[in-house]
């Protein structure tokens, strides 16, 4: 089966040849980017400052959501030309999600399904530009699998929500401009039509953020203290908060799809082919290409999955469980995977960088395998939500929900 498109029209050829052009200019010095797998960099290293820096030109362009409007901060093109961008930017072992994590990839969408347009013209620019930095503030301290259950009251009073509680284990170690969460907006309502979503300036009087350094990394404690939210900030409409919490967490384990692959396998090649073992080269130990050759297999299998959940987001089909179906196989993957660095690597798989900065190096790699089961909810989540969307053991087969 040939997956290459075979035949691009003339004014995408020439986009891409204008995107090449441009990326690589602005690669010129940095093409070790291309070993910097997924959404980890360190603030206070260079490799920070370019990709955000990179982040910002791809967004003054349109470029990191190019098929959204220009009002919204896109460029008004094709999915084609997002291709093109995604492909040329894989080049470098980026994406458009990831050249710079601020959570745009997940609150854009749900801004353009549930935000009203005055919200949209709003707070999509800066998003969508990637000038800001949003933290995803969904887990609290009495248990976080049972999203739906939000302690954080947000009462209405006058044109301003009250909000008081605390979230936690809120991942990111870079300062917040807003704070995107789920709140109880109806502490008497019913379950699940109880919630509100709010888009909180993160700089409001009462809002304390606490790190903790934990063996993930940086996560934070956020707390709400008699914080006044202007009404304007509410998402999705009065006590609709369920319905935008589906669409995030939909996006945000693996309903969004994507082009590309984490390219950590050609960091395990290369270092197989510097590191020497009773005289020669690891990579010339056949057990060692063995496991290699296992890691890209399940890579492989994984992008598969990657490609047909963007196919199908943009295409509009709808797809029950292609989101949860990716996220499980990628997060067992990525333990398996784990574990396959250890086979190759013995001891150096474990000591080489024990930074709590989510540094993306072979020993972070192993360290969150058995840690990225939990995030965003556990395993078990995904198993219920699989089976659920498969019809298994219910008399209804459950939809995906709405994205973008
Ligand atoms: C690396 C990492 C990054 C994270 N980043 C963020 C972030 O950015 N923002 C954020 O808000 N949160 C974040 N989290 C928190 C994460 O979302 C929660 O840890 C997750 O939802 C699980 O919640 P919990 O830890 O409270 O465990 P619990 O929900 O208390 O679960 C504990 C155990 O009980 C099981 N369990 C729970 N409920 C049930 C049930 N009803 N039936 C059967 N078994 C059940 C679970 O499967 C699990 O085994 C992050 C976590 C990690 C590890």
């Amino acid at each position: 089966m040939d997956f290459n498109v075979s035949a691009e029209p003339p004014n995408v050829v020439e986009f891409r040849k204008e995107v090449s052009a441009w990326l690589a200019e602005q690669m010129r010095g940095h093409e070790h980017l291309r070993w910097s797998a997924s959404w980890s960099t360190r603030e206070d290293e260079k490799e920070y400052k370019f990709r955000r820096g990179l982040a910002e030109k791809l967004g003054a362009k349109g470029w990191l959501f190019p098929i959204y409007p220009e009002e919204y901060g896109g460029a008004g093109l094709t999915v084609d030309h997002q291709m093109v961008l995604e492909t040329e930017l894989f080049k470098y072992g980026l994406n458009l999600s990831h050249v710079f994590y601020t959570l745009a990839r997940i609150v854009a969408p749900v801004l353009i399904r549930w935000g009203t347009e005055e919200q949209k013209r709003e707070f999509l620019p800066p998003i969508t530009r990637a000038e800001i930095c949003v933290w995803q503030v969904l887990t609290e301290p009495h248990g976080g699998s049972d999203v739906a259950n939000c302690q954080t009251k947000a009462i209405r009073d006058g044109d301003d929500y009250i909000v008081n509680g605390q979230k936690v284990m809120v991942g990111h170690h870079l300062p917040p401009d807003y704070l995107w969460t789920l709140v109880c907006t109806n502490p008497q309502g019913k379950r699940h039509e109880n919630l509100g979503w709010l888009h909180i300036p993160a700089n409001l009087p009462g809002i304390t953020i606490q790190h903790m350094y934990l063996m993930m990394g940086i996560k934070n404690a956020v707390f709400f203290d008699n914080v006044r939210v202007p009404a304007k900030y509410l998402i999705g409409g009065e006590n609709n908060g369920w319905k935008v919490a589906s669409t995030h967490m939909e996006l945000e384990h693996g309903g969004d799809g994507r082009v590309s692959v984490d390219p950590v396998v050609e960091r395990v090649v290369e270092y197989c082919q510097k590191n020497h073992v009773g005289g020669k080269p690891l990579i010339e130990d056949d057990k060692v290409r063995d496991v290699i050759a296992d890691i890209m297999i399940e890579l492989n299998t994984l992008r598969r999955f990657n490609q047909r959940n963007f196919w199908h987001r943009f295409a509009k089909i709808p797809h029950p469980y292609g989101g949860v179906q990716q996220r499980y196989f990628q997060r067992t993957a990525r333990l398996r995977n784990g574990e396959r660095l250890q086979q190759i690597m013995g001891a150096d798989a474990l000591v080489q960088d024990l930074s709590v900065h989510e540094v993306v190096d072979f020993e972070y790699c192993v360290r969150s395998g058995p840690g990225q089961l939990h995030g965003g909810g556990t395993l078990d989540t995904d198993r219920l939500i699989f089976a659920r969307r498969l019809g298994l053991g219910r008399p209804t087969q459950e939809k995906a929900p709405e994205t973008d």
